[in-house]
């Protein structure tokens, strides 16, 4: 499928639609939010984005207002962590994620008043430098699952910036998160939009959501027809239409140089609940301590769009939305980039957008047999890789072929595995070949 733009981007050439088709089981979508009452405890690891772990910025016994500071780090690239209940940090305890590490967290028992934090008041943002001040000091971050700390995305050198793009695609199955968010708080989304163009000079900005979700394109469309700026472009429903990559060669038909960045080629890319949340912060000042989850999966009772104080612990979320029996399969994310989650204890954090609990559904895997050549795990890779080849590469553990194969530009979007017929372990053959491929090549580059 080949498509055009038009308006300012309208040199850039047409592109060819890559992914696959997969069925969208998105039966909350039409589910407005329900907000979670208070749990029990509140536990806030300290790592909960990409870059360096905070510091616990609270002691033992403290009392805690809603929007306090929790977790600090003095790295450039890290965002600081707040409260999102009134109460006593009980304690500061060791946790472990789900890929091995560990690291410390927060555990605050609420007290029920939900008392705001004295300090909360909309931030002074006078240009563009002090709205990414202010972000900064906000907790946001990519709240498409990513955890990019937003500020330093905005931080660049936006001078070769044309096109601020938000991405409302939301391809994963069951999720429909983001979908709420479009339908649900339009304002807050272009609120954050129009204040980041006002600031940044960066002339344009384009919503980019999925056909299959007519009521945002519409209302959004309507919402933006006063300003000339900012647009809503469609795109076919396709997995995996959100992930950055994809979604920029499909809008702008621009490609990511290897080892480069969107901003590299003149575009940002903002999931468009972070967007939401810049227009929401900077109204009311209060930085991110509640986010809205897809919670679904056919364990569950009452499949909703949940708003949720991060930190709540998984279990707990379960119970609210009930279990029609035990779970076999939990995953936090969609079916096919979350990552499964055994301990029924640890909290939804911020990149967060979905839990899900399966008794049957996805969980009986048909036997892995041998490859029979089909190449539809060629044909249907967005980035254009040839998993099957890079699995073997990575069986033989060869750094040269991988680093033809370009196997550190998989996305992790897990088609491949989808699409296999073989039902090969490709995506996850792949993602580690990418951490093979790149430690050895850290490895060779500390030798030189
Ligand atoms: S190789 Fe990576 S990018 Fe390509 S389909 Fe597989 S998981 Fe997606
Ligand atoms: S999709 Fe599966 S069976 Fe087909 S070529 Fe790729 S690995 Fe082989």
């Amino acid at each position: 499928m080949v498509r055009l733009l038009g308006g300012a981007l309208g040199r850039l050439r047409s592109v060819e639609l890559r992914g696959v088709r997969i069925p969208h089981n998105k039966a909350t979508a039409e589910l407005a939010t329900t907000r979670m009452p208070l749990p029990t405890q509140v536990i806030l690891p300290m790592h909960q984005h990409v870059g360096a772990s905070c510091v616990p910025q609270v002691k033992r016994r403290a009392h805690v207002d809603v929007g306090t500071l929790i977790g600090h780090s003095d790295a450039r690239m890290s965002a600081d962590i707040f409260s999102p209940v009134s109460g006593t940090v009980r304690e500061i305890r060791s946790i472990h994620y789900s890929d091995g590490r560990s690291d410390e967290a927060v555990v605050i028992v609420p007290d029920g008043e939900q008392t705001v934090d004295s300090a909360i008041c909309p931030p002074e943002v006078t240009d563009y430098a002090s709205l990414v001040e202010a972000v900064r000091h906000s907790g946001i971050v990519g709240l498409g699952g990513a955890g990019f700390p937003t500020w330093l995305k905005m931080d660049s050198d936006l001078s070769s910036i044309d096109c601020w793009l938000v991405n409302g695609a939301e391809c994963e199955p069951y999720l429909s998160s983001d979908y709420r968010e479009m339908v649900e708080n339009p304002q807050t989304i272009l609120h954050g939009i129009s204040t980041c163009l006002d600031l940044s000079g960066v002339p344009r900005s384009l919503i980019c959501i999925e056909d299959n979700k007519p009521k945002a394109i519409e209302l959004l469309r309507q919402m933006a027809a006063d300003d000339p700026r900012i647009d809503v472009f469609t795109l076919p429903a396709r997995y995996p239409q959100g992930a950055s990559r994809v979604i920029l060669r499909n809008v702008t038909g621009r490609s990511v140089p290897r080892g480069g960045h969107l901003t590299d080629v003149g575009a940002l890319l903002f999931n468009v609940t972070t967007m939401s949340e810049i227009g929401r912060f900077l109204q009311d000042g209060m930085p991110l301590t509640k986010r809205r989850i897809t919670v679904m999966g056919d364990a569950i009772e009452r499949p909703q769009n949940l708003e949720v104080f991060i930190g709540t612990p998984i279990g707990e979320t379960l119970e609210f939305c009930g279990l029609k029996e035990e779970p076999r399969k939990v995953v936090i994310g969609g079916p096919m980039m979350g990552i499964t989650q055994t301990e029924l204890d640890a909290p939804i954090t911020r990149p967060n957008s979905g839990l899900l609990a399966f008794a049957h559904d996805v969980v009986d895997r048909p036997q892995t047999t041998a490859c029979i050549r089909c190449g539809a795990c060629i044909d249907n890779c967005p980035m254009r890789l040839t998993p099957i080849s890079i699995q073997k590469a990575y069986q033989r553990r060869d750094v040269e072929d991988l680093d033809e194969l370009m196997a550190d530009l998989c996305v992790e979007c897990g088609t491949c595995s989808y699409v296999c017929p073989a039902k090969q372990p490709l995506a996850q053959s792949v993602r580690f070949a990418r951490s093979f491929l790149r430690a050895e090549q850290r490895k060779a580059r500390e030798r030189r």
